[in-house]
């Protein structure tokens, strides 16, 4: 393979650009050309593509976001829309793709595969929801921006002795709320794969009340409910005025974090492995430390993320 092509794709994720720098740099280390592909996939579709040099690359490791933007584009997973993109990319001589994205953009780089153009997903997201991997690229950054989040608002809850509620990203999945949540010394999280009891909830923070904490500090992930709603059914068993904050956007920008970058630069480089051996149809991922190479198929269909449900267990049993 002599020329490869590298796009990002679904939600933008802290260490994308780094994860780029790595898909590059190492493709030229092996003799390869790079071409990067703007907005993702609505790029490819209408050749938004340009060749990346060693120095495009450069002063990017430490930067939020990605530099080759990113969109979403639904129609992709149309026939029509596929078939457009693998035109564009033999108009390039393109021969293999990679794709840093969230599971949507898996299913792009599948769809891709399956019509025989060889693509390699990398786990670029910051909700931690992709199969197969122990880590996603993003993710480690967005927990310490909004830990640092969290270490704030206790100062202030613990000053006017206050229950919060703080929303935190996710999509479907807790990890967020969870790390973030565990890392804070949060009194409760709540996560969509743990069922809670709002009474229990409310019985908590009073118990907490009445053993002297002068703070309850609630992580909600944003896949359960709103925060306004949640706040809204405490508030209706007991009147404890909670106060409602929603993190938002704030929780995906950011310069990386160092383990975001080493992940980006290890993932992006072992994608460009993967393709120069003659993968197609891969993901590359982080498990039990090892980097590892796996089918795409059986990453969508046949594996499922579940958080690290032991970190729910020890935050009950030490959060009080
Ligand atoms: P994140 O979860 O971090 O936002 P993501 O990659 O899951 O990232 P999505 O918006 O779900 O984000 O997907 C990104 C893009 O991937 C879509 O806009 C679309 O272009 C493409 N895509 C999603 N699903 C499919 C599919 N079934 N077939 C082909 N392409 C798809």
């Amino acid at each position: 393979m002599k020329r490869i092509g590298v796009l990002t794709s679904g939600g933008d994720a802290p260490g994308m650009n780094a994860a780029i720098r790595a898909v590059v740099r190492k493709a030229l280390y092996e003799g390869m050309e790079v071409y990067g592909v703007n907005y993702g996939f609505a790029g490819l579709v209408v050749g938004d593509i340009r060749k990346l040099t060693q120095r495009d690359v450069g002063d990017m490791i430490q930067r939020g976001g990605t530099f080759l933007y990113s969109a979403r584009y639904p129609q992709f997973a149309t026939e029509e829309g596929q078939l457009k993109g693998i035109e564009q990319l033999k108009r390039f001589g393109i021969e293999g793709l990679v794709v840093i994205g969230g599971d949507g953009s898996y299913r792009g780089a599948k769809a891709l595969s399956r019509h025989g153009f060889p693509c390699v997903g990398v786990p670029g997201t910051i909700d931690n929801d992709i199969p197969g991997t122990d880590y996603t690229i993003g993710f480690d950054t967005t927990i310490n921006t909004v830990l640092d989040a969290l270490d704030r608002i206790r100062d202030t809850a613990t000053s006017h002795v206050r229950t919060f509620v703080i929303e935190v990203m996710g999509r479907d999945a807790g990890d967020i709320a969870l790390w973030s949540g565990l890392a804070s010394g949060a009194e409760q999280i709540i996560i969509p794969e743990k069922n809670f009891d709002i009474t229990a909830v409310a019985e908590n923070i009073r118990e907490g009340r009445e053993k002297g904490k002068k703070h309850s500090i609630i992580v909600l992930a944003e896949g359960v409910m709103d925060g306004k709603e949640f706040a809204d059914k405490l508030d209706a068993i007991d009147n404890f005025h909670v106060r409602v904050t929603v993190l938002g956007h704030v929780q995906r920008g950011g310069s990386p974090t160092a383990r975001d970058r080493v992940l980006a630069s290890q993932l992006g480089a072992k994608a460009v492995e993967a393709l120069k051996e003659g993968h197609g149809g891969v993901c590359v991922a982080l498990y039990k430390e090892e980097l590892v190479v796996r089918d795409i198929v059986e990453t969508l269909d046949n594996m499922k993320h579940t958080p690290n449900l032991d970190l729910y267990k020890l935050n009950e049993e030490i959060s009080n």
